[in-house]
């Protein structure tokens, strides 16, 4: 199957979905994860209509940056970022989805600052509460969100998440819907109905996250095919 034939097919299987839960097709948008695949995968994606394309290295992200890999496609950067590279991301992605600490939306703010733009951000939530995992726990996401509010330069859109590996089948659901009522409270209390964007679901659970209420699935592997993790250029994760 090519790129183009599985962008095709996770599209109908987003369609399907999105109908299921009385949903429109067309409020959601499919971001290719092309971590670990070349500009030439990129520009096939984006040739067959991918609405987004995400990377969550910032190396990789700025080596294919330069062999113009997203020229035609919003870039987004959906991984864990530290705080020392936030000047390679502002700016460069249209997207910021892995928000995830107050030190890391000040260091934002202040680079986006120096740029004269506005960065818009997703917010992460660690909704499983894992230690391995980057985000703001549910608990303090209120306030990360009303902090958010108070830096000039940054424009929060939604929340992402990623949830705790699967025990069986829709075994993400339970997550998902944590994620999705955050995000209406957030959006009601405090953001005026403005936000727009809730990042879930990756190739395993993209279906379960539509029908739980995604705008926004992450999906790489589905799309893509599998990653070769033993590539050498790639091999030193950030
Ligand atoms: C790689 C990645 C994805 C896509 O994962 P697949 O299972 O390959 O679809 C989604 N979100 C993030 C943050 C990723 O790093």
């Amino acid at each position: 199957m090519s790129i183009a034939e599985n962008i095709a097919a996770v599209r109908e299987n987003i369609a399907r979905a999105a109908l299921e839960a009385g949903r429109r097709p067309e409020e959601i948008m499919l971001v290719g994860a092309s971590k670990m695949n070349d500009a030439a995968a990129c520009r096939e994606a984006i040739a067959a209509g991918i609405d987004a394309l995400g990377e969550n290295r910032v190396q990789e992200m700025t080596q294919k940056l330069a062999e113009n890999a997203y020229d035609g496609a919003p870039l987004h950067f959906i991984g864990h970022l530290q705080r020392n590279k936030v000047n390679k991301v502002v700016g460069s992605a249209a997207l910021i989805e892995s928000a995830g600490s107050n030190e890391l939306l000040r260091a934002i703010d202040a680079q986006a600052g120096k740029l004269g733009i506005v960065q818009e951000v997703l917010l992460e939530v660690n909704i499983g509460g894992e230690d391995a995992k980057s985000g703001f726990s549910p608990l303090l996401l209120p306030e990360a969100a009303e902090y958010a509010l108070s830096l000039g330069n940054i424009r929060v859109r939604g929340l992402m998440c990623i949830p705790p590996v699967a025990d069986g089948p829709h075994g993400s659901i339970p997550y998902f819907e944590k994620v999705r009522l955050l995000y209406v409270d957030i959006n009601e209390k405090m953001y005026h109905n403005k936000l727009d964007m809730l990042s879930m679901g990756m190739s395993g659970d993209y279906e379960d996250a539509v029908r739980t209420g995604a705008t926004v699935v992450r999906v790489g592997t589905a799309i893509f095919g599998r990653r070769n993790y033993g590539a050498p250029t790639h091999s030193i994760p950030e």
